[in-house]
């Protein structure tokens, strides 16, 4: 019998298959719910971040917290410098912070700054560097000023249930601030690149937002106000040219005539007016 789905976000039963298949495993298909636009996988496969899911390589080996640092690095430095005006003399929780690249930098302007990590050796790495960092959030009894989630929500099953904890942990006027993907990136949406398709989709990645539905799923909480909604391209022109003539990813490496500041500048604000980069970001505050 086939498996009846419903969609994560308005529960209706109205929905349909977009892609086969993920990137590592064939038995999990891409849905779009036909009422309210959400993508979602057929299956939510529970993946071991407790064991350090995130920080595995891709011939499966484990990286060190030096070595994933260092590919987080760039993303790491522009949240900190995106956030810190929010941040500045403020207490802030990194929900989903990794080895902490984020809580790194952000201490140096925060009040007080900690962590929420599943995986051990993440908690482990940081409580040694002095940064708190713990299992779950429910653990803080402190509420704070700012909770940054970066490309964690999408990883989640029931993401209105814990944006509800997370309120709870929040004092009135706290920040929000949510990073994820955009599932109206240029290279499904406007170029319908397969080879992107095939890459992009991942068994971890258990429901993709646009603006829209990210804003409806937060707003189903009742409990915070849009500040902020915007967005950022972190892949450049050479990438995305490189994909639609090779159906391959780096080629910001390869076709890097292309990066010319001037020329991403440029590109990147189409996408951005157009609500086709790579990448949401919104700020909402907890009411
Ligand atoms: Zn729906």
């Amino acid at each position: 019998m086939p498996t009846v789905l419903s969609c994560p976000l308005c529960s209706s039963k109205n929905v349909s298959l977009i892609h086969k298949g993920v990137r590592d495993n064939s038995d999990i298909d891409v849905y779009i719910c036909q009422d309210c636009n959400i993508k979602f996988l057929s299956k939510f496969n529970h993946n071991d971040y407790e064991a350090g899911f995130m920080h595995l390589s891709t011939n499966t080996a484990k990286l060190s917290p030096q070595e994933h640092l260092k590919l987080c690095e760039e993303d790491d430095e522009r949240r900190y410098q995106m956030t810190k005006k929010e941040c500045s003399s403020r207490n802030v929780l990194d929900f989903g912070c990794g080895f902490g690249g984020y809580l790194s930098r952000i201490q140096a302007v925060s009040d007080y700054c900690a962590g929420v990590e599943l995986g051990h050796e993440e908690r482990e790495y940081l409580n040694s560097k002095g940064i708190t960092c713990k299992r779950e959030i429910d653990e803080y009894e402190e509420k704070f000023d700012v909770i940054t989630l970066f490309h964690v929500l999408e990883h989640l099953e029931a993401p209105q249930l814990w944006l509800q904890k997370i309120a709870l942990h929040m004092r009135w006027g706290g920040r929000l601030i949510i990073e994820v993907p955009n599932a109206d990136d240029a290279l499904l949406t406007l170029y319908e690149n397969k080879a992107f398709a095939d890459f992009t989709y991942w068994s971890a990645h258990l429901i993709l937002y646009t603006e829209e539905t990210l804003k409806r799923m937060i707003l189903s909480t009742g409990k915070f106000r849009p500040v902020r909604l915007d967005f950022y391209q972190r892949y450049p022109l050479a990438n995305h040219l490189y994909w639609l003539a090779q159906g391959k990813p780096g080629g910001q490496h390869v076709f890097n005539i292309f990066n010319e500041p001037a020329l991403s500048e440029a590109y990147n604000k189409v996408l951005k007016t157009e609500k086709l980069s790579d990448t949401i970001y919104q700020i909402w505050e907890r009411v």
